[in-house]
């Protein structure tokens, strides 16, 4: 489980597939930080959502406990 780099409580892992590239975002719970991984690197937010956007009907998600 990947710890939060502010508060270091346990982060949520939710991986989104957009375009046939795998994003994951981790998310606390605590104090909602979150990060963006493509392809296990990370990822500016800010490009993450542009890519989103730009795709808004055709990813999928799903949760990964
Ligand atoms: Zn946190």
């Amino acid at each position: 489980m990947t710890k939060c780099p502010v508060c270091n409580n346990e982060m949520v892992e939710i991986g989104l597939t957009v375009d046939g590239s795998g994003l994951v975002m981790r998310s606390c719970s605590e104090c909602d930080t979150r990060t963006w991984h493509r392809d296990g690197e990370e990822v500016d937010l800010d490009g993450v959502l542009h890519d989103i956007s730009s795709v808004p009907t055709r990813y999928k998600r799903s949760l990964s406990d």
